[in-house]
């Protein structure tokens, strides 16, 4: 048996693959194409969703003896701007609605932790690849078609730590803007779903809305831009390679959250290799259900303007656990499967 297994991509479903495949005693080598990990990242706060599944992802990932290297900071609370620039507290007794991480190259962020884990198990990574060796077994590379645009800045501030979700047609066309502060560390971003316009304008708007709602002093601003892709025809497996993360376009279609998809999408890549089982049957079992939902989520979603917004956000003010609600969203019961097909086409 070949025990060496080539990984193109060190993101975060590449360099976890590797770490799973390293434990399961295989030899796994990582080629990437830029010149560090988290290239496109700038210390940009994302959140690991938390409420699709019925279990905390962190207890997830310890399950799975992924170390918890990263620093991840529990969000019970986060605050919703209305396009009346009415604010809505949302609260979660039960467990967190995410946990808040770093990206990119630095101390305690999660693509430096999880390159440090791939560096302590002695596991190569040959940086600045421009091509790649032809017996690539697992297609890491993430994002490859541009479904949403996310925009935004990193940046210092001396205001308090918030969350901060804005929806509003005119800041985030069918997608939503987000402020979130941590320690005097900020990110503002919007992110929204593809159309002829400027984009920038969509950050303008965010930053002044942000700044006008809380007289928000920004310090040392970082401009960043990305993109994310998605699609329910995912492509787990092809010519006996095999896709994880993004790469197979695994992303929640509602609100852009990849990060989950990406860490288990690359543990059940390295359990198929390990015991010789299908991996597109694995990755189906545990992701199709949710996919398809989120799918069901973002049609119906894509339907609210900014009058609709407005009603949502006050009647979801008076539910007793949002966090209940948001998970039973992601269960692909009778009425998502009756959604799903006019979803589909009118979708993708
Ligand atoms: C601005 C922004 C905010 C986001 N916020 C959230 C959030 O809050 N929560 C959440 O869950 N998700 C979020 N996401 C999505 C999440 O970041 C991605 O889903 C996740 O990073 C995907 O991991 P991946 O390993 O598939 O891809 P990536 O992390 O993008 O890694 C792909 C790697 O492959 C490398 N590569 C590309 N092409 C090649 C090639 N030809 N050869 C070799 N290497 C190559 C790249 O350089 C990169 O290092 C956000 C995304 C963006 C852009």
């Amino acid at each position: 048996m070949n025990k060496v297994i080539k990984i193109a991509g060190a993101g975060i479903s590449g360099l976890s693959s590797a770490i799973f495949l390293k434990k399961f005693g295989f030899l796994p080598e990582i080629y990437e194409i830029k010149s560090s990990v988290g290239y496109r990242f700038k210390g940009d706060f994302q959140g690991f969703e938390n409420w699709s599944s019925d279990k905390d992802i962190i207890d997830i990932l310890k399950d799975l003896e992924l170390d918890i290297n990263f620093n991840f900071i529990p969000s019970y609370t986060f605050k919703v701007c209305s396009p009346k620039r009415n604010l809505k507290t949302f609260e979660s007794k039960e467990r967190p609605f995410y946990y808040l991480i770093q990206r990119g190259f630095k101390e305690g962020y999660l693509d430096y932790s999880l390159y440090k884990q791939v560096e302590n198990l002695n596991i190569p990574v040959y940086f600045n690849c421009k091509n790649l060796p032809k017996d690539i077994k697992i297609f890491a590379t993430g994002p490859n078609k541009a479904s949403a645009i996310i925009l935004g800045i990193n940046f210092d501030t001396d205001y308090k730590d918030i969350n901060l979700m804005i929806c509003d047609n005119n800041i985030a066309p069918k997608g939503y803007a987000y402020l979130l502060i941590v320690n005097g560390k900020g990110t503002i971003a919007t992110a929204f779903k593809k159309n002829n316009n400027n984009p920038n304008v969509y950050l303008e708007n965010s930053i002044e809305l942000c700044k006008s709602l809380f007289n928000l002093k920004i310090y040392n601003q970082v401009k960043f831009g990305s993109f994310g892709s998605f699609s329910d025809e995912n492509i787990f497996e092809k010519d006996n390679k095999l896709y994880i993360g993004e790469a197979a376009g695994l992303q929640d279609f509602l609100f852009g959250f990849g990060l989950r998809y990406a860490i288990l999408s690359g543990y059940l890549a390295a359990r198929s290799i390990c015991e010789n089982t299908s991996y597109t049957n694995l990755a189906k079992k545990m992701f199709s259900n949710s996919i398809k939902a989120s799918l069901v989520n973002r049609f119906l979603y894509e339907r609210l303007d900014n009058s609709k917004y407005e009603f949502l956000i006050n009647k979801l003010s008076y539910q007793k656990d949002l966090i209940h609600f948001l998970r039973k969203r992601y269960k692909f019961n009778l009425k998502r499967r009756i959604l799903y097909p006019i979803a589909k086409k009118i979708l993708l």
